[in-house]
Parts: structure tokens; sequence; C-alpha cells
């Protein structure tokens, strides 16, 4: 999509530190990293967020899941533990509109979510 920031990443108009790509997804180092270890996994297909998705999505999502864990063992926090989140809209200020999974670890994190 045209003015999105994280296609732009996936067709590598802007240069990011990629962790990983294949057919479905692209993940990255986080600009502005929260933890040691904060990458961030996206769909190449466009979609704003989780409210974009339909059924036909579901082999997407189980996918980047897949990757996810994967990421996490190949990036040392397996063993430790790590946090996946996605934020959606406003509350929870989704500053770029391409869906996109952050993995967050190497660090104790706290209980508190927000
Ligand atoms: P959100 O706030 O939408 O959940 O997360 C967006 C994330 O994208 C933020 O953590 C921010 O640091 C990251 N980000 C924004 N622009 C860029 C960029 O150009 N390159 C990289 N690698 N990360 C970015
Ligand atoms: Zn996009």
């Amino acid at each position: 999509m045209d003015n999105c920031i994280f296609c732009k990443i996936i067709k590598g108009e802007i240069p990011s530190a990629k962790v990983y790509e294949d057919d479905l997804c692209y993940a990255f180092k986080d600009i502005n990293p929260q933890a040691p270890v904060h990458v961030l996994v996206v769909p190449k297909k466009h979609a704003a967020n989780v409210l974009e998705l339909s059924d036909e999505d579901k082999m997407l999502l189980g996918h980047i899941q897949l990757v996810i864990g994967r990421l996490a063992e190949e990036l040392g926090v397996s063993k430790t533990g790590f946090r996946v989140m996605t934020n959606c809209g406003k509350d929870a200020c989704q500053s770029v509109a391409h869906l996109h999974y952050h993995l967050l670890g190497g660090v104790q994190m706290t209980e508190k979510m927000v």
C-alpha cells in the first residue's frame, strides 16, 4: 500500500535490520527498542490491524505465530520468556497502520500490560 512505512520496509525501499523473511512475512528490529530483544513481525500482505483480517488469513496468522516462536528460540529468549503483542487503534497507541507483532524479551517484564 502506498505511503505505508512497513510496506516500504518489506519492499526494501526503506532500510531495516532484517531478522527473517519468507514468502508470507518479514521480521526486523524495532528502530526504537523497548527491550534488549525487540523485533517486529509483519505479514507481507497489507492489513491495518487485526480488524482487517478475514477467514482467508487464518493460515497466514498461524504461520506468523510459528515464526515468532522460532525467532524467540533463535534470538535466545525462549527459555527466559518473552512477550508477543499487537496494538490495535487509538487507545492501544498503534502508531503504524500495518499489522505487526512485537516480540519483546531479554529483560524481566512486569505483570502489568498497561
Ligand atoms: P506500534 O506503536 O504501532 O504498536 O508500533 C510501531 C513500532 O514501529 C514502534 O515500536 C516503532 O519504534 C517502530 N517503527 C516505526 N517506524 C519504524 C521504522 O522506520 N523502522 C523500524 N525498524 N521500526 C519502526
Ligand atoms: Zn503496509
